[in-house]
């Protein structure tokens, strides 16, 4: 599905199609404005779900625009091994 982005300045309706340009980057208008593309919140995330291709860097596939992690410590690789219950109680053994 094409996209509609209206230009503030002239009104010119400018279409884009897959794959949609990045939140950010710029269009050129008729008018000689350059216009920023923005996206409502949430509408990438949705047209992404929806199979929609961007254009985009080469290996963020998987990476929301919206919600680039900031620097930070890496979460934790390996999860704790589960506690073990107490409350199990022990087999006696058979013979
Ligand atoms: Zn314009």
């Amino acid at each position: 599905m094409a996209l509609k982005i209206t230009c503030p300045h002239c009104g010119t309706e400018h279409r884009v199609k897959e794959p949609y340009p990045l939140p950010g980057a710029e269009l050129h208008c008729q008018c000689g404005r350059t216009l920023a593309i923005t996206y409502p919140k949430g509408l990438v995330a949705r047209l992404r779900a929806r199979g929609a291709l961007f254009e985009h860097g080469k290996d963020d596939e998987d990476t929301d625009v919206f919600a680039r992690a900031p620097h930070g410590p890496p979460p934790d690789e390996v999860p704790p091994p589960p506690p073990i219950d107490p409350t199990v109680p022990l087999r006696p053994p058979t013979r």
